[in-house]
């Protein structure tokens, strides 16, 4: 579970980008956040994994506040799925997935063995792209990719800044299809930021609706759409 209780962030130059911000996310469920730009999502997710501190309140992960996990615990357990694509240039396909296996210290046998896991997963055939490079998939492969080895660690917590809005609507369409097949099967707990409704009614288990800094309404999709 992961829980923020009355965060405020406050930036050095006087922006508040969180106000009284309080919010629980449940085991397995895939919340999306969704408000206009600028108010509070990136910050919010970010931390999460403590690339950002709040100016007060506090951030608890399944019960024991962020503060009091090694920093290498949280990156390491929670991947991180950005905007910009953030696949490593100059490493191959196969090697970009298996980084923090590495760090890990997995055995080389299991690294390859779940990469190709992966890649199937992804619909991305394992003997032909784990040797290429990022430059030689599409925007979408690519996307594909850095969500799959974001995966790879088997992280407990996935965080996705809107990872799809480069994408022309047919590609993001089957990315949010293969995420919404990929949550059902491994049931980890996922913080999807999104500004596209649609887009953060299709995907949540539950939408959390921001504006400003504050949550204006956390419901189910049904509910937000009957009540809004
Ligand atoms: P969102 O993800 O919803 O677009 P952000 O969390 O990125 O919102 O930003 C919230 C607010 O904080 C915005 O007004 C943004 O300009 C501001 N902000 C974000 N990062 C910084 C920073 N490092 N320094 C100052 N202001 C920031
Ligand atoms: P913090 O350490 O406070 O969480 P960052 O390290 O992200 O913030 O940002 C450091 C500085 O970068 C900020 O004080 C700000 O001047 C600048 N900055 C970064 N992103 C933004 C933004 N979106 N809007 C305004 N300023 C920003």
């Amino acid at each position: 579970m992961i829980q923020f209780e009355d965060v405020q962030k406050v930036y050095s130059d006087g922006t508040q980008a969180l106000n009284h911000f309080s919010l629980k996310i449940n085991d397995g469920e895939l919340m999306t956040l969704i408000g206009p730009s600028g108010c509070g999502k990136t910050t919010a997710m970010k931390m999460i994994n403590r690339l950002k501190e709040p100016s007060s309140g506090k951030i608890y992960i399944n019960d024991a506040p962020v503060e009091d996990y090694h920093i290498h615990e949280l990156r390491w357990n929670i991947g991180y799925v950005l905007q910009e694509i953030a696949l490593f240039p100059h490493m191959t396909i196969e090697e970009n997935i298996a980084v923090v296996p590495e760090m890990k210290k997995w055995r080389q046998s299991s690294i390859r063995q779940r990469t190709a896991e992966l890649l199937d997963m992804a619909g991305l055939d394992p003997s032909v792209y784990k040797q290429r490079k990022p430059s030689e998939l599409s925007g979408g492969e690519q996307q594909r990719a850095g969500v799959i080895r974001a995966l790879a660690a088997d992280p407990d917590i996935i965080l996705m800044d809107e990872p799809f809005s480069a994408l022309d609507p047919i590609s993001r369409e089957q990315l949010q299809q293969d995420i919404r097949q990929i949550q059902q099967e491994i049931q980890k707990t996922i913080v999807f930021v999104t500004h596209d409704m649609d887009e953060a009614l299709a995907l949540g288990d539950r939408v959390c609706l921001m504006k400003e800094g504050q949550v204006v309404q956390v419901d189910t999709p049904q509910q937000l759409v009957l009540n809004p």
